[in-house]
């Protein structure tokens, strides 16, 4: 059983790059964005205001997220998968995200997640916090620039409105948020390798990590 962590910002294309490694490791990929991500979309429904932190953890026991293993998010049994993309959530998923209740939460689901079996699990804390001794933690990065450009090409293609330079400041506004809060924030494990994916395709930055893994912990799969 191995596990793998990888953090980052926002947009550096982190879920694309751990999908593809956990399909060449075959093992299997948690995306925990999505559970933040959930939260806050179940908050927004029942019109509870995502930065008021006791509301929110009152509505903790009755969240149920299901990862499925073809990856599709489940919120109570409803697919919601597309709707934790859209910019309501954007907007909103960094106050969730700084409130520890909410934390403790998700990272005690994610703990288990990762008991049985080899995964490859993304997110901002999954090597400082969440798996301290993971196998092998890699910290991706790109720069702004590039990251923003990525999410707005990204987010034409899905037919979202948007512009170059809203995407940048968001990013910038989410990097802030996420390594400022008071509770596991962003930021590189001690013992991670970190991965500048600015000048790499998708495919290059799935090698470069799937390298790195089979130097940590041998050959697998092979
Ligand atoms: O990875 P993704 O962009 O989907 O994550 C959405 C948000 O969830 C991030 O902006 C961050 O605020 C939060 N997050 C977090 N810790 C994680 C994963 C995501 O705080 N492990």
């Amino acid at each position: 059983m191995i596990t793998i962590a990888i953090d980052g910002p926002s947009a550096a294309g982190k879920s694309t790059v751990a999908k593809g490694v956990a399909r060449e490791l075959g093992f299997v990929y948690i995306d925990t964005g999505a559970m933040y991500r959930s939260v806050t979309l179940y908050a927004l429904r029942n019109n509870v205001d995502c930065r008021n932190d006791e509301e929110v953890v009152k509505l903790l026991k009755d969240i149920n997220i299901v990862l499925s293993v073809d990856g599709k998010v489940l919120l109570n049994g409803d697919d919601v998968t597309y709707e934790i993309r859209t910019q309501k959530v954007v907007d909103n998923v960094s106050f969730i995200a700084a409130n520890k209740g909410v934390r403790l939460f998700l990272v005690e689901q994610q703990r288990n997640m990762a008991k049985d079996i080899s995964i490859v699990m993304d997110g901002r804390d999954i090597g400082t916090y969440v798996l301290p001794n993971a196998d092998v933690k890699i910290f991706q990065v790109a720069s702004v620039k590039e990251r923003a450009k990525r999410r707005y090409l990204e987010n034409i293609s899905k037919g979202m409105e948007c512009t170059l330079e809203a995407v940048e400041k968001d990013i910038e506004r989410r990097d802030y948020i996420d390594s400022h809060r008071e509770f596991a924030p962003l930021c590189k494990a001690k013992d991670a390798v970190e991965v500048d994916t600015s000048t790499l395709t998708i495919e290059e930055s799935i090698d470069a990590i799937v390298k790195i893994i089979k130097s940590k912990v041998g050959i697998i799969n092979e």
